[in-house]
């Protein structure tokens, strides 16, 4: 009854036009997130019996543009700018408008402004395009040393993510040092380097937190490979950290991963990555339960890997449970191969077949041992003796594997790159009626500074 009375006040707010004002706003964004991806992972969750995604389950929706000034398929720097500033720039540039030379703020300096507090999280670098619409003004998202520079400049609270790309120039025409040292000595961050213990030690008042985890890993592979915290724990920390009785906090979580697992055309591994997202946005739910005042937002800055549901090969079927059974990302797996100096195709084998529990069949098999062959002949052309993997620049083995994968669970990828589909934007909570339609992802910014006025 109760979320019948709200459904009908939400409803005769959206037709009245008067948007409900959140003192918390909670954006979400899948990199290289469409609707195939939400879709597929859907049916991914599903299949391996954790249910439907609550970032689907939003109640207010909208589909969104998502091309850049110079593109009709956008980078993740325009797009986030686009997303963040509420205004199109080229591919490649950070905060400045497409001209390279004018500043644009975004939404969490704008919440900054007013008195919010700001966190920043992503699985990928901290200054990578994503995050770095948020807080930087940069022509070029390849100066990463420079976005760090403005990551201190912005005052933000919280950050966590991956390293700095660079974090030591000795050359820059800015500042030349440690940005690290910098952020600890001069800006007043608590910094903490690959210390999850630590991270999760922090208690609200604790000021403005930096923290970093090196090499932070695909969520498949989190279990092998380091003590790194989910994304989910880095938002729970973050609302933790930022939420505050006066005017409440503005926080941008990014499923950065998604993409490059996209760009790799690894199914399995794309569908973890937005299933921790979808952790993260569960994480945000429960604490809009306690806190009503508070908006979630969940897009995609594009689509990565011209993902489809469905395969010629398959006809008319899906098969996602037989990607459930895999355990590690390719991505990990070229990483074995290379680290145990892998030459033999048995010992390959043995590894594929334990930690992708997929039905290959003999012709599989043949066609894998083919590439891999194939890789072998390379790596011996091009490298000494017993060098790593990494002397075959273009391996067929992966190639080979994950085409073989999709395809018998139905999945199709037209590309390795991004496409121009439209996104899915979906809300919940106070003024996430206004996201509907179809819309422009430079709507994202400007409904959000309208409704944090
Ligand atoms: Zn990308």
């Amino acid at each position: 009854m109760k979320s019948l009375s709200l459904s009908i006040i939400t409803a005769a707010v959206a037709l009245s036009g008067f948007a409900a004002q959140p003192k918390n706003v909670i954006l979400f964004i899948g990199d290289g997130m469409s609707t195939p991806q939400r879709m597929t992972a859907e049916e991914f969750s599903r299949k391996s019996g954790r249910g439907p995604l609550a970032l689907n389950n939003l109640p207010f929706q909208a589909t969104t543009r998502t091309c850049s000034a110079n593109s009709l398929v956008t980078d993740s720097a325009a797009a986030a700018t686009a997303i963040a500033c509420g205004q199109k720039t080229k591919n490649g540039s950070l905060g400045v408008d497409a001209t390279g030379t004018n500043r644009l703020y975004s939404s969490a300096t704008f919440a900054k402004q007013h008195g919010k507090k700001v966190g920043i999280v992503t699985t990928v670098t901290i200054n990578h395009a994503t995050p770095g619409g948020f807080y930087a003004h940069r022509k070029s998202r390849g100066d990463g040393y420079g976005i760090g520079l403005d990551l201190i400049k912005s005052g933000f609270d919280f950050f966590a993510g991956d390293e700095l790309t660079k974090h030591n120039d000795k050359k820059h025409a800015e500042y030349r040092g440690d940005v690290y040292e910098l952020a600890e000595k001069e800006a007043g961050y608590k910094f903490i380097r690959n210390d999850t213990d630590a991270l999760r030690a922090l208690k609200p008042g604790c000021g403005r937190v930096w923290f970093v985890h090196e090499k932070y890993p695909f969520s498949i592979d989190t279990r092998a490979t380091t003590k790194a915290p989910t994304l989910a724990e880095m938002t729970a920390k973050g609302i933790e950290l930022l939420d505050n009785p006066d005017r409440g906090f503005f926080m941008m979580v990014e499923g950065g991963k998604i993409d490059w697992a996209g760009h790799a055309n690894d199914a399995a591994t794309n569908m973890r990555e937005l299933l921790a997202l979808d952790d993260a946005v569960k994480v945000a739910l429960e604490f809009q339960k306690k806190n009503p005042d508070t908006l979630i937002v969940v897009t995609g800055d594009h689509e990565t890997g011209g993902m489809s549901m469905g395969f010629q090969a398959t006809g008319y079927n899906f098969y996602m449970d037989k990607l459930v059974g895999q355990k590690v990302s390719v991505a990990r797996l070229e990483t074995v191969v290379k680290e145990r100096r892998i030459t033999e195709f048995s010992a390959l084998r043995e590894y594929v077949e334990e930690n992708f529990k997929f039905d290959f069949t003999d012709e599989d098999w043949k066609n894998l041992e083919k590439a891999f062959a194939e890789d072998l002949a390379k790596m011996k052309k091009g490298a000494k003796e017993n060098e790593a993997y990494d002397a075959v620049k273009i391996a067929r083995f992966p190639h080979i594997l994950k085409g073989i994968v999709s395809h018998k669970c139905g999945i199709g990828w037209s590309s390795g790159a991004h496409t121009a589909l439209p996104v899915l934007t979906t809300a919940g909570g106070p003024g996430a009626e206004t996201f509907h339609g179809f819309i422009d992802n430079t709507d994202i910014s400007k409904k959000l500074n309208s409704l944090m006025q």
